[in-house]
């Protein structure tokens, strides 16, 4: 992280529950409160205090590595969570403990989901659209989870995801679909109707104004179903199978690609792997990671550079770097997230097989 002064002044009140919080940052008044000494760099943090709720904060609340003990591994944990390795093997490039590494990646991918969102399209969509569903697991194969995906077909840019819990399907020995049964009876069982209500839920907050759209999909049978549960939208709704040649010519190219990068990015998605996610909320935190890293910081083309996803959708009119996108933490009060992306964020996403919930519920470092 860089040593540098965050800034001149700080630019709002931190306190989620200030009185300043809906007039505009000039009206706002601070004082400058001292300062302190730390250990890790920058040594010397200015201290303020708001004149309208006299929360006392500091430069480093406004750093994304705000009461981290090692600040330092941030930047270089985010380019290892997209780096394809284990929590484990991350830790001990870095003579961390896996716990710190979770820790991180928790907070990295819900700065992910802030930034996404403060960046992300929420107009008219000026291209085709690309809908497919990526099949992971949780916990053990009997929990496997479907990542429902949306790309744009001309810049590769990611929209969002949504996920659906799915129950064990395929080829099973006789032992295994016993296991299944006492599994099922145990932890219940996932609702059918998930992925319908999932894909519906996702493309409202794609598209969350009325307009006409083209969208290319599989031949899923819920994704027509899931269409009529979107009044506002006028889909052009384009099907092809899923046994066509996956190459460049195909029209679902931009989504086949984006998931054949998820497995080649991601330790946890990998086939026959140990590093499979235990928990989904965990595979959330990573997904919304390489989210931001393959729409804003990865080039469209590694060969040619030139421009990312983003730019090409006309999202951002440079590639941003790590280390930018870090620069500054964002306040999940200032940022508004759609219903269906807050659960990620404050760790709500259960796990059947675990049953306690590792809620996000820190009072400040948000
Ligand atoms: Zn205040």
């Amino acid at each position: 992280m860089s040593a540098a002064p965050l800034f001149e002044r700080p630019p709002h009140c931190p306190n989620e529950r200030c009185p300043s919080r809906g007039e505009p940052t000039a009206c706002w008044r601070w004082v400058r409160a001292g300062c302190f000494r730390r250990l890790a760099a920058p040594h010397r943090i200015q201290r303020f205090r708001c004149d309208h709720c006299g929360r006392h904060f500091s430069e480093q609340t406004f750093r994304t590595s705000y009461w981290l003990k090692r600040p330092e591994l941030l930047a270089p944990l985010f380019h290892d969570l997209v780096g394809c390795s284990g929590f484990r093997q991350i830790a001990r490039k870095h003579a961390a403990s896996p716990q710190t590494v979770a820790l991180h990646a928790a907070r990295l991918g819900r700065h992910a989901q802030l930034f996404h969102e403060t960046l992300r399209p929420k107009g008219e969509i000026r291209e085709p659209l690309c809908l497919d569903g990526l099949q992971s697991f949780e916990f053990s194969q009997y929990h496997p989870t479907l990542y429902h995906v949306v790309v744009g077909q001309r810049s590769h840019y990611c929209y969002g995801f949504t996920h659906s819990e799915l129950r064990r399907s395929g080829r099973m020995t006789t032992r295994q679909k016993r296991r299944r049964a006492e599994l099922e009876r145990e932890f219940g069982r996932p609702d059918p109707r998930s992925v319908e209500r999932e894909v519906a839920r996702l493309l409202a907050v794609v598209a969350p104004t009325p307009q006409a759209l083209e969208l290319h999909t599989d031949e899923h049978t819920d994704y027509p179903r899931a269409l009529r549960r979107l009044a506002h939208l006028q889909v052009t709704h384009r099907t092809l199978s899923s046994r066509s040649a996956r190459t460049s010519r195909n029209p679902l190219f931009a989504v086949n690609l984006l998931d054949l990068l998820v497995r080649h990015s991601g330790a946890n998605h990998k086939r026959e792997t140990i590093a499979f996610s235990k928990r989904r909320q965990s595979a959330l935190s990573r997904l919304w990671v390489f989210v931001v890293w393959r729409s804003y910081v990865k080039w469209f083309s590694e060969r040619r550079g030139r421009e990312t996803p983003a730019m090409r959708a006309a999202v951002c009119a440079q590639r941003w770097s790590v280390e930018r996108i870090l620069a500054q933490r964002l306040f999940p009060w200032t940022v508004t997230l759609p219903a269906c992306w807050r659960d990620a964020y404050w760790g709500l996403t259960p796990t059947r097989r675990i049953r306690q919930l590792r809620a996000h519920r820190a009072r400040y470092a948000v």
